[in-house]
């Protein structure tokens, strides 16, 4: 049996832009043509990936959902909720390290996919902002509660407080003031210092969810927001396409607005893979000096294709689906 496609079924297709690199596009938007055997490609592929290695024991829960055929967005919300009960996990969640003065400011963000969003920023002493962002999402009118308003919003719905920072933070946090001298300045982003949690899951409906969590850069300046609770640069959704998220320095992927990027370049028939790579391209290109700089994004399209590239060598995540179980290093551009 033939089926006409035309350009947009082509991207829907997967096919790279490689492939689609032979064709015009303009000509292509206005002309079809036949191809045959089109129907495995509309297969469903539910998958996790997330970042980083304590993505494994948060795709975990995350599959347990996919698998009794529970929706994505309950997979990467109760995924990344391991990672924030981790008390040793000192990126992301309560056990977190703080900022410049002692304190733990959570972010996080999650959409799912009919592009409802919600999201937290700035926030503390609540156990799990993920949790947080999606009651935003869903019973509030806005996407995003910040600070005070945040805490106050988690509490009335039920969000048990914490005292942050955890006792070993807080010594960990007190010996580092003491070694600067007072002269307290953020220090450069390193290897040991930052890190989030970003997860995507595709469901046996085919349905796309994507959800991201972090405590940020150590010892940042309070006050200070990354990329991770805002949507378009820490995570982005469209189920028509895929989607993708990000870790490393906030501030570079915020000003691509990162996983947007990563999810157009998608839309205009790149795979995730070319995908990443692009965006990653993008931030090097604007940047000028990325010593010492490192941004990182997963990917991944409606059919279960997925792709990770960063700016150096060092980044890992972690993929779950029924093929596969474990970590991948990721591809890199310098
Ligand atoms: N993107 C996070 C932030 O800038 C940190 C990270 O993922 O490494 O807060």
């Amino acid at each position: 049996m033939s089926k006409k496609v035309n350009r947009r079924d082509l991207i829907r297709l997967g096919l790279t832009s490689s492939l689609l690199g032979v064709f015009n596009f303009k000509s292509l938007a206005k002309t079809s043509i036949n191809i045959t055997n089109v129907s495995s490609e509309d297969e469903i592929k539910p998958i996790v990936i997330s970042t980083w290695n304590h993505g494994i024991a948060a795709n975990k829960a995350a599959w347990e959902i996919i698998k009794k055929n529970g929706s994505s967005l309950d997979a990467v919300e109760f995924g990344v909720r391991v990672t924030e009960s981790d008390l040793t996990n000192r990126s992301v969640g309560i056990g977190g390290y703080p900022d410049i003065d002692g304190h733990v400011t959570l972010d996080a963000c999650i959409m799912d996919q009919n592009s409802n969003c919600g999201s937290v920023a700035f926030l503390e002493g609540i156990a799990h902002p993920i949790s947080v962002a999606r009651a935003v999402m869903e019973k509030t009118p806005h996407v995003m509660l910040v600070g005070k308003g945040a805490k106050k919003f988690a509490l009335a719905h039920d969000f048990k407080k914490i005292s942050t920072p955890i006792p070993e933070v807080k010594k960990e946090w007190k010996a580092w003031k003491k070694k600067h001298n007072k002269l307290l300045k953020t220090p450069a982003v390193n290897t040991e210092n930052h890190d989030t949690i970003g997860m995507l899951a595709i469901d046996n409906n085919g349905n796309i969810s994507g959800s991201c969590t972090t405590s940020g850069w150590a010892y940042k300046m309070h006050g200070r927001v990354g990329d991770s609770p805002i949507i378009g640069a820490g995570l982005f959704v469209d189920n028509e396409i895929g989607a993708a998220c990000a870790t490393g320095v906030g501030e570079s992927i915020i000003k691509i607005a990162g996983s947007h990027t990563v999810v157009e370049c998608m839309r205009n028939g790149y795979s995730p893979q070319e995908a990443c790579e692009e965006a990653i391209k993008r931030i090097i290109k604007k940047q000028g000096n990325v010593k010492d700089l490192q941004c990182c994004f997963i990917a991944l399209d409606k059919f279960g294709n997925t792709g990770a590239h960063s700016i150096r060598d060092g980044f890992n995540y972690a993929i779950k689906n029924n093929d596969f179980e474990g970590i991948k290093n990721s591809s890199y551009s310098i």
